[in-house]
């Protein structure tokens, strides 16, 4: 008999178990569409030129691998900040940013988490309703309780923005707020920026707190600045604000584990603060942060030659979703005789098209068509080609009627 006889199975991820499958199945007109990595038009991960200039660049140099502080690496923090904020924000040279190295999106988030269970104790954390579906995870396991707002309008396939307004407003006074700063995972819907200030007016009002996860700088507007407006129209608001940053898909870090925790601070002091309470969260989980993700992001951000070819790099990747959007809008509307209007397609932006098809009808387009994505409809376009436009029209229709 084992010891473990009362372990019981785990349920699959609901997203990374999609890839699971996808590995298993054997047709040859199978098309993955679960997870949000972004894929070649040959459907071949890539790994960015700018990226491969900073491997080469730290292989000459001969960087070491010494621990990194808990903190992580200095220049990442500094560059990370500045590329949320802007380089030349006064808030960065106010010193009102902690800043910490975390293992990727997830892992900053859990920082946060387990940051807001110590000092915020009973607090609730807000979040969209739906969202990432990892973000319930993190906050259950953080055990910081958490509930949702309105935010998708399955009728308008749209923004449900007085819904949200609402139920913010409704909030306890001091609730986090968990916003995605671009690029809203999984419905590819964003606030307007008219719509941001009334959030972060109603934020204001409520002495809540803002914390915005920021996992596709880049990947909206192909811009990174533009993608990071809204986090600094709150920031040059005053407010407090946490920010996890993400480098898995803006740099095709996935497996580097590259990101950050920022919590943008009144002062100074309390800056300093805040992060060393991060540093002693982080201390007994994992020591200390990855160091060659860091040093690649450091490079490309802090050389002005590597950063600008990475924007364009960005640009392309973002302009190649747009166009596989572009292509699957049309062949949709062609090939659809009902009158269904499927230019809500066109309106969603970032790496996913929230499709509305059910848990039943998305059984039936991987069932029947081999094609792979998370039950909730959503599809990611980063891992469609336009030569497989076509058939992903021709299984979206079948499984709708
Ligand atoms: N937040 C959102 C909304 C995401 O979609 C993701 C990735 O899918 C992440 C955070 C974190 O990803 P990672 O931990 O790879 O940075």
């Amino acid at each position: 008999a084992s010891r473990f006889e009362g372990v019981t199975m785990a349920p699959p991820d609901p997203i990374l178990g999609v890839s699971e499958a996808f590995k298993a199945d054997t047709d040859a007109k199978k098309l993955n569409l679960g997870v949000g990595a972004y894929r070649t038009e040959e459907l071949q991960p890539k790994v960015l030129d700018v990226v491969k200039k900073a491997e080469n660049l730290m292989l000459e140099r001969g960087e070491n691998k010494e621990y990194l502080p808990i903190e992580g690496l200095a220049a990442f923090n500094k560059a990370t900040a500045e590329l949320l904020l802007g380089a030349d924000n006064p808030i960065l040279q106010q010193g009102r940013v902690a800043t910490i190295q975390g293992l990727s999106g997830t892992g900053s988030l859990r920082l946060a988490g387990a940051f807001i269970e110590r000092y915020f104790p009973g607090a609730k954390v807000l979040i969209s309703s739906p969202t990432w579906g990892n973000h319930k995870n993190i906050f259950n396991d953080s055990r910081v309780p958490w509930s949702e707002y309105r935010y998708y309008d399955p009728k308008t396939v749209g923004l449900d923005f007085d819904g949200m307004i609402a139920d913010i407003k409704a909030a306890p006074e001091g609730t986090f707020v968990l916003l995605h700063g671009c690029a809203h995972n999984p419905t590819g819907i964003d606030p307007t920026a008219e719509q941001w200030e009334k959030i972060a007016d109603v934020i204001q009002e409520k002495n809540h707190i803002p914390f915005f996860d920021v996992a596709y700088q880049g990947f909206a507007s192909g811009s990174l600045d533009q993608d990071a407006s809204s986090v600094r129209l709150f920031a040059a608001r005053g407010m407090e604000v946490f920010v996890a940053q993400s480098y898995s898909k803006n740099l095709g870090l996935y497996a580097e584990r590259v990101g950050a925790i920022n919590v943008i601070c009144s002062s100074s002091d309390v800056a300093t603060r805040v992060k060393s309470q991060l540093k002693r969260i982080a201390r007994p989980m994992y020591s200390n942060p990855p160091v060659h993700g860091a040093r690649i992001v450091a490079n490309v951000v802090g050389d002005p030659t590597l950063f600008n070819e990475w924007k364009v790099e960005m640009e392309a990747m973002a302009g190649r979703i747009k166009g596989v959007r572009q292509k699957l809008y049309d062949s949709l509307s062609a090939k659809d005789k009902s009158g269904k209007d499927w230019s809500f397609i066109l309106k969603q932006i970032g790496m996913f098209s929230f499709t509305g098809l059910n848990k039943a009808q998305s059984d039936n387009m991987t069932d029947k068509w081999h094609i792979y994505m998370t039950k909730d409809g959503r599809i990611s376009l980063a891992g469609l080609s336009l030569a497989k436009c076509e058939y992903l029209a021709d299984a979206i229709i079948d499984s709708f009627y």
